[in-house]
């Protein structure tokens, strides 16, 4: 049996099964990781590093999509609070801040702040489309990521318990103890298997 990750875990940012969300910012909400690095073996155009234990995880899997004839590339990784507040101000400029709120987070409470956290796509026209979700690499991942310890993050349906809407691109590394666990007792969203409050929106005020 797998011990789920205890509070003290879900809190703190070091840990690879921190949990954040809009109700769960990043503690302190400045926090950088220190063991950032470039993931060798895919392409990666967004030229952001993740953390170690992330990168090779995910070099794994690269390989591995690559082997099955569907690679996939990294297109964001690690983003600073200050990258995802000039991201996110942007969304809220172009689509409104409703709009935005719900496939992008305020600074501090972004989950690629972690450093943990992979958005992926086939390089074919897919990227942060739910379309990615249909496509062959994008069906691999779903099928395969729990086995180098990455979880679809944000499934369809799940908006009011993970906050945003699904996105099929979205895999965030929890090592393969958590990932397996949780594809074998069929819980589809981090915070239900944590034992953590839905976090639909942001606290009040
Ligand atoms: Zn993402």
């Amino acid at each position: 049996m797998v011990i789920r990750p205890s509070e003290q875990q879900l809190r703190d940012p070091r840990s690879l099964s921190v949990l954040v969300n809009k109700l769960r910012p990043l503690d302190p909400i400045g926090w950088v990781p220190e063991d950032l690095v470039m993931p060798a073996g895919l392409e990666n155009p967004s030229g952001h590093p993740i953390r170690a234990a992330a990168a090779a995880a995910l070099q794994v899997m690269a390989a591995a999509a690559a082997e099955a004839g569907v690679p996939f590339r990294l297109v964001s990784g690690y983003r600073s609070r200050e990258l995802q507040q000039s991201l996110f101000e942007g969304y809220s400029a172009s689509d409104g801040v409703a709009a935005a709120e719900t496939y992008s987070a305020r600074p501090g409470h972004s989950e690629h702040q972690t450093g943990l956290a992979v958005d992926l796509d086939d390089g074919a026209g897919h990227a942060f489309t739910s379309a990615f979700g249909d496509t062959a690499a994008g069906l691999w991942l779903r099928r395969h990521c729990a086995e180098f310890g990455f979880i679809l993050r944000y499934e369809q349906g799940e908006q009011p318990v993970v906050g945003y809407i699904y996105e099929p691109w979205h895999f965030r590394y929890v090592g393969t103890e958590i990932s397996l666990d949780m594809r074998e007792s069929g819980i589809i969203n981090y915070e239900e298997y944590v034992g953590a409050e839905p976090a639909p929106d942001y606290a009040a005020g």
